[in-house]
């Protein structure tokens, strides 16, 4: 499995991207480009579920924070809405709505099953 960094994120979709026929038509462009473009991030998403976008920055992401359902890609953005204490706090194994995760190895143990 690929040890993925969201800084990894424009090479790693452009990879995707090549492989479904279907996308490659729609996305094919300079995807680093496109970072600022929150329009073209959501409609990708809904293609692909190997990444989400960061709710703060509304960049997309592989790695980050789920709390109660918001993203947040990176400790500047997830402390926008949460203090450290709160994060940790939160961040529990008993607390199924707040955890940091890699959605792109999410994807993959999802579609295995
Ligand atoms: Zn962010």
């Amino acid at each position: 499995m690929k040890d993925l960094k969201n800084k990894d994120i424009y090479n790693f979709l452009k990879d995707e991207i090549a492989c479904h026929l279907e996308l490659k038509e729609q996305f094919n462009c300079d995807l680093k480009e496109q970072e600022d473009n929150e329009l073209f991030w959501e409609e990708l998403s809904e293609h692909l579920d190997c990444f989400t976008i960061c709710d703060v920055c509304h960049k997309p992401m592989i790695v980050g924070y789920c709390m109660d359902g918001s993203h947040y890609c990176s400790d500047d953005c997830v402390n926008q809405d949460y203090t450290e204490e709160e994060i940790e706090s939160l961040c529990t194994d008993d607390n199924d709505n707040c955890y940091y995760t890699n959605w792109y190895e999410n994807s993959i143990i999802y579609n295995q099953k």
